[in-house]
């Protein structure tokens, strides 16, 4: 998993908002909110929110 938005680099934590393909592309909110269809630029792939990781475990 990538640590960062592969269009404008913004790291995106583990507990903030992301977005990944079925190819793991990683995406920040902001960006998908730019993607047509909210589709992958990369590979078309459908994006889906990244769940969060959960502190207690
Ligand atoms: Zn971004
Ligand atoms: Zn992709």
């Amino acid at each position: 998993m990538r640590p960062t938005c592969e269009s404008c680099g913004t790291a995106a934590a583990a507990d903030g908002e992301a977005y990944i393909c079925s190819y793991e592309c990683t995406w920040c909110a902001g960006c998908v909110d730019t993607f047509p269809g909210g589709a992958c630029p990369n590979c078309g792939g459908a994006l889906e929110r990244r769940p969060t990781r959960v502190a207690a475990s």
